[in-house]
């Protein structure tokens, strides 16, 4: 049975609603009601790698995500944690990548990461498998790592449970009261709950949702692919770094004796929010080995045994992409109670801790513990109900993902 009534409801119960919902009980808060649709953690965390990279576009969003790591480094399910701080090393094959790379550095030093520019030697020492073909240096960031964000995900919901969270599955959301642009109630498959507080963590459903009362969340479903190989005996014994080679438009991370691979390929393939499917599995579509060659075989180039590899398993899942690649959270300024965190641009993983932080401060005390401006619901205007806007935006953010930046600014 739901309840009748709650202080705030969290719509999602994948890792971000989560967060949200620990966040705000350990801020002391009560009557707290997360409704999921389906299983719980069974939307995109379902499938994230789970590589964890805290440099970021700005100073407060890495120091969100470094809160991530800090809180990750601390959960466990029965026993088993989440979190692998094995670093991650970022590849420079070029000069000019190279002087970018310095540039991170030093941003990484000014809010407090370690990181440490590397030669190709050093390199190849947290990464063995990888050839030097070209490669100028690295960035090197030891705490960044790998999670498996099913059991950080369970683990928050553990936590939050223990607190006096109640988490609904299979309770879909269907419409939302809200009279003079304020929230009063959401409608659900099971009942009514009244409520002044509603926070939307639906990852690619989050636009259906906010549409309800008229507000526009700025996002597309994109497809994402990753290969996993079969276990590979160059990497017995060995623990490796998580390797991004941006020139090569590529990353890499172990699991156990496997590697996962993905990358941002120039022409990405849009989906549409309308065309989720009713059914299991809705955030993961038949994987396209021949859109993926691209990738695998770039990052053969890096990591040489992966041109033999066999393949376990591909996957093609759905993540939400914005039109400038930034995160969506924080209030609605057009109906009093709405929040929103969505948008996650393939590191919501890295995020969630930092960002249901960051948001169940700002829910409890009216300001969030790090400035989120870069982040408003509004910050594009009247182009946020622009359905090619958010498309072309987010197909150029996706297919220049690893393009070199100016300033410190990290993908
Ligand atoms: C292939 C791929 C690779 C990725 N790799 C990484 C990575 O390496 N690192 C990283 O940090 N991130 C990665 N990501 C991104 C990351 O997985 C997502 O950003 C993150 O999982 C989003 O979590 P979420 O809780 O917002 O969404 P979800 O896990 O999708 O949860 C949202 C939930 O809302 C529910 N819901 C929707 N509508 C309703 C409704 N009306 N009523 C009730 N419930 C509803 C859904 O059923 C769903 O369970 C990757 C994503 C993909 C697809």
């Amino acid at each position: 049975m739901i309840p009748t009534q709650a202080r705030v409801v969290i719509v999602g119960g994948g890792i971000a609603g989560a967060s949200i919902a620990y966040h705000l009980a350990k801020l002391g808060w009560r009557d707290i009601v997360v409704l999921e649709q389906a299983e719980l953690v069974s939307g995109t965390t379902s499938h994230a790698p789970g590589l964890v990279g805290q440099l970021r576009s700005n100073a407060s969003l890495t120091k969100l995500l470094m809160d991530s790591v800090a809180l990750y480094r601390t959960l466990r399910v029965n026993g088993e944690a989440g979190y692998f701080p094995v670093g991650s090393l970022r590849v420079a094959s070029s000069k000019e990548r190279f002087a970018e790379l310095e540039r991170q550095a030093e941003f990484a030093q000014r809010v407090g990461l370690e990181a440490h520019l590397l030669g190709p030697a050093e390199a190849a020492q947290q990464c063995p498998l990888m050839s030097l073909d070209g490669v100028e240096g690295a960035l090197f960031v030891p705490s960044d790592g790998s999670a498996t964000a099913t059991i950080l995900a369970r683990s928050l919901i553990d936590e939050a449970q223990r607190s006096g969270v109640s988490f609904h599955a299979h309770v879909r959301v269907r419409a939302i009261e809200a009279p003079n642009a304020r929230i009063r109630a959401v409608e659900t498959t099971e009942g009514r709950i009244e409520t002044e507080t509603l926070v939307v963590a639906a990852g690619i459903w989050s636009p259906l949702i906010a549409r309800m009362v008229g507000v526009s969340l700025p996002l597309t479903p994109m497809q994402h692919q990753y290969v996993m190989t079969a276990p590979l005996p160059e990497l017995s014994g060995l623990t490796i770094a998580n390797l991004r080679d941006p020139d090569k438009l590529v990353y890499l991370r172990q699991r156990d004796e496997a590697l996962v691979i993905g990358g941002y390929e120039r022409n990405p393939r849009l989906f549409s929010v309308e065309a989720i499917p009713d059914r299991s599995d809705p955030t993961v579509q038949t994987f396209d080995a021949s859109h993926f060659e691209q990738l695998r075989s770039a990052m053969a180039e890096r990591v040489p045994c992966l041109a033999t590899a066999e393949l376990a398993k591909g996957v093609n899942g759905l993540e939400s992409f914005t039109p400038d690649g930034e995160y969506l959270l924080g209030p609605s300024h057009e109906v009093r109670g709405f929040w929103a965190a969505c948008g996650f641009c393939a590191h919501g993983i890295s995020g969630a801790g930092g960002v249901g932080k960051a948001l169940a401060e700002w829910i409890v005390t009216g300001q969030p513990n790090v400035d989120l401006s870069a982040t408003a619901l509004d910050r594009f205007g009247t182009q946020a109900a622009d359905p090619r806007f958010i498309d072309q935006g987010a197909c150029r953010v996706y297919g220049t993902y690893y393009d070199l930046r100016r300033a410190e600014a990290v993908r």
